[in-house]
């Protein structure tokens, strides 16, 4: 059999056909390997971007993405391994808590998570910004933290679904992270590949979220769904409003002290509920718990008595970070500067243009404009605006935090277009919308 062309390649997708599973296969490995280049990956990737992709073509996309490393085997591990993925929001830093909350409760979590994507940040960035924390770690030392104490937090590595590491950090560079098949197939690759029995999703839907319709993160939630369990694994998903932040902190290391004080019982009451609601899955999909409402006494309790923010202080220390930060938060990364954004008008606080707030982090530097862009770990925001609260005019309503005044300046810029102040309180909807799976 010929190999197929990487320019053929694109023009059957930039020409609105399918490809075949030999073209699928040889880009998806070439790329892998290097010998791709990335104009010609960005321009196949913007051509599945516009012209979507058939059920068959997305299935062998998805597979080619699994079988592009290792795919792990923790079955000598005991106990259901159940993992959460979430498809990314802002604020979204739900990971930090649950990992070791779930752990805790005795459910083992082999969790490989992404890097800052787009306007929405990532699980890596955030735990990178603990002084000393390595997410580099062997798969063999991830066996040994998943057997010992119950989770492991890592990224892509050039083992575990390497396709996905290099076309996430693409798709985040060239505005084509929201696709329903390629964010199925990224999130799908990974979660596959890590060797888990059971995994919890978290499909975000609204203005922070790359699915910013009901109908479009039902479609992802379904498509993801059924790819889990054509592969043998129960899945769950949850869909989740992300029309505001989650929580109050946005950057990386603001996030890691939010996600302190809810370890530690406190916190904002949405990531606290979040959390609970992922986690409460995930303890019933792993069988330590009877039902929903049980599994939701015992995470609460976890929280309330130490034993989840004791488990996170240990997994900090055995991935090579500082555990003091679990009590002296002012050992993580700051930033330089702080300045309040200010209401314009007095009114009711009606909804974010959510997406606009991520983008207003990013441009202080807690996101990626480029794949060689280096994350500023200390700056972000922390909006105390929610959403049906009163203001006054002049009242501040976020904390900026930034590195410089020309980032300053960018960031209320975004921020200026980016909260609604209206006469009236909205409804705020409820955290969960809808859950799907079995
Ligand atoms: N999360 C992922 O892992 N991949 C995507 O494409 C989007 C969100």
């Amino acid at each position: 059999m010929t190999t197929p062309l990487m320019t053929e390649v694109i023009a059957t997708k930039r020409d609105g056909g399918t490809l075949s599973e030999a073209q699928i296969r040889a880009f998806i490995e070439g790329y892998t390997r290097g010998d791709v280049p990335d104009y010609q990956a960005s321009a196949l990737v913007m051509a599945i971007f516009l012209n979507g992709m058939e059920p068959d073509e997305f299935t062998t996309w998805t597979d080619a993405m699994l079988h592009s490393g290792d795919v792990l085997d923790l079955s000598d591990i005991p106990g259901v391994k159940v993992d959460k993925h979430s498809t990314g929001g802002v604020g979204d830093k739900v990971s930090l808590v649950l990992a070791p909350l779930v752990a805790s409760a005795g459910v083992p979590v082999p969790m490989i998570s992404g890097r800052g994507l787009g306007h929405t940040g990532g699980t890596l960035d955030k735990l990178e910004s603990i002084p000393g924390f390595r997410t580099d770690l062997s798969v063999g030392r991830f066996r040994e933290l998943v057997a010992s104490l119950g989770c492991g937090l890592i990224g892509q590595t050039a083992e575990i679904a390497p396709a996905d590491r290099k076309l996430y950090a693409l798709r985040d560079a060239t505005s084509t992270v929201p696709c329903i098949p390629l964010i199925a197939s990224s999130i799908m690759s990974k979660k596959l590949a890590e060797g888990i029995d059971a995994l919890v999703l978290d499909v975000k839907t609204g203005s922070g979220a790359f699915m910013q319709r009901l109908e479009d993160s039902r479609t992802l939630a379904q498509t993801m769904v059924r790819i889990g369990e054509g592969a043998g694994r129960r899945v769950r998903a949850l869909i989740t409003d992300m029309d505001a932040p989650l929580g109050e902190c946005i950057g990386n290391a603001l996030e890691v002290v939010e996600s302190i004080e809810v370890l530690h019982g406190g916190g904002p009451a949405d990531l606290r509920e979040l959390t609970i609601e992922l986690g409460a899955e995930m303890l019933v999909l792993g069988q330590v718990a009877s039902d929903l409402d049980a599994a939701r006494a015992t995470l609460a309790a976890h929280l309330d008595d130490g034993r989840a923010a004791k488990r996170f202080a240990e997994i900090i220390e055995a991935q090579g970070g500082d555990p003091r930060v679990m009590d002296d938060t002012s050992l993580l990364p700051d930033a330089p500067t702080v300045a309040p954004f200010v209401a314009a008008r007095s009114g009711y606080v009606t909804g974010f243009a959510c997406a606009e707030v991520g983008r207003a982090a990013m441009v202080l530097g807690a996101g990626r404009a480029t794949k060689e862009d280096r994350i500023d770990p200390g700056v972000g925001l922390i909006v105390h605006a929610r959403r049906g609260d009163r203001v006054e005019a002049g009242q501040p309503l976020v904390e900026i935090r930034a590195r410089d005044e020309a980032t300053r300046a960018a960031c209320v810029e975004r921020l200026a277009a980016s909260i609604h102040i209206g006469d009236t309180a909205p409804e705020v909807p409820p955290l969960v919308l809808e859950r799907l799976g079995g």
